[in-house]
């Protein structure tokens, strides 16, 4: 018999091919998602092709103070990035009640092991600082598995979905600018006020929008010598509560206003002007009137500030966070605060 090695026709498997995911949102939870998925397991050229849309010209630099904590330190340390943010933060100390007089009448220390969560968590950073440092890694990574032979991220800023649809094999969406595309799953990351959740659960989220009679106001300010490192917070009557803070920088302060609203009564002022900045901003300073603390100083921030961010704190009710081929991610289906 000879011994050559018979060759039988192969059944090979073809390997599946690479989902394609569009994120919308290039905030906090956008550039994260891409980062975990660009990390997967297995050859460049199998990783899921991933496009992130924003709307805005480039990712948002504003906003202030955000505490990570819990599940927020797991992802850090995850992505490798718990020793860059650590360098980025903002340095509070902790947290000191105050009254008019600017007394301190209680406070409470930061644990900067980790170990012990108080008001002020060992990881504090900004909003824009935390939005780059995720941005800055997503890119990193798309790089890398660019240059070997994979995909990586498409960024499209400066547009938004227009209409959305699915059918059984496919999402597909219209582009305000750029036209229609189908991916095999959307992912929206697109905040509070999220569009991608109206489109893909259409009535089921009607009313989703739970508002918890508050509104938030976040802002920076020229610091002052006196508001060194610790967080001042001060309330005053009329449900009028303020926070001092520390940005990290000799330069600013930062500032957080929250204004209770059970009556209904702020929301009805606003009505109709939601999103103007101008409305907001005289709002807040209404309600800064004779408040005994920091009053000129606050008022003359707020009317000065180019970082002012101000929304409703609501709440995401919905009975499941994925329709069909979208699925919802971040302030955008979950969420407590603004
Ligand atoms: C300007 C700003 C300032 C903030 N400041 C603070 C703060 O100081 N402290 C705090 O605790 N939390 C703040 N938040 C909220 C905080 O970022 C979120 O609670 C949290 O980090 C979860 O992030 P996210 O990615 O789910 O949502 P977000 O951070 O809100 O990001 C959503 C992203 O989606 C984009 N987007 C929205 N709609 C569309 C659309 N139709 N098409 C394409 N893109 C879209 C937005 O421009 C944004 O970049 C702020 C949010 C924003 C947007």
């Amino acid at each position: 018999m000879s011994n050559m090695l018979v060759q039988r026709p192969t059944t090979r498997a073809s390997a599946p091919k690479p989902q394609s995911i569009l994120i919308v949102g290039c905030g906090i939870a956008g550039p994260v998602l891409a980062s975990l998925l660009l990390r997967s397991p297995g050859p460049a050229s199998s990783l899921p092709h991933i496009t992130i849309l924003e709307r805005n010209p480039s990712f948002i630099s504003s906003g202030q103070n955000i505490d990570i904590r819990g599940i927020g330190k797991q992802i850090i340390r995850l992505l490798d990035l718990e020793d860059e943010i650590k360098r980025s933060t903002t340095g509070e100390e902790g947290v000191q009640f105050v009254d008019e007089n600017n007394r301190c009448w209680a406070e409470f220390a930061v644990d900067k092991s980790g170990k012990v969560e108080t008001g002020t968590s060992d990881v504090e950073i900004l909003r824009g600082r935390l939005a780059q440092i995720f941005l800055d890694k997503a890119e990193r990574l798309s790089k890398d598995v660019q240059d070997r032979g994979g995909k990586g991220v498409e960024f499209i800023f400066e547009d938004s979905l227009e209409s959305l649809h699915q059918d059984e094999g496919k999402a597909h969406v219209q582009l305000a600018n750029g036209g229609e595309r189908s991916f095999d799953l959307v992912v929206g990351a697109d905040g509070l006020h999220s569009r991608t959740r109206k489109l893909a659960f259409g009535n089921e989220a009607e009313g989703c929008l739970k508002k918890l009679h508050m509104f938030a106001a976040f802002l920076s300010m020229p610091k002052e010598d006196e508001d060194g490192e610790w967080r001042s917070w001060f309330h005053a009557p009329g449900g009028v509560s303020i926070m001092l803070r520390p940005s990290g920088t000799k330069e600013k302060s930062t500032v957080l206003i929250l204004l209770a609203d059970k009556s209904g009564i702020i929301a009805d002022q606003l009505a109709g002007s939601e999103r103007s900045i101008p409305a907001q901003k005289k709002l807040v300073m209404s309600k800064l009137n004779r408040i005994g603390w920091q009053e000129q100083r606050l008022t003359k921030a707020v009317e000065a500030a180019d970082d002012f961010y101000f929304d409703v704190t609501a709440q995401v009710n919905l009975a499941k966070w994925s329709h069909g081929r979208v699925v919802l991610l971040g302030d955008a289906g979950q969420v407590y605060l603004t």
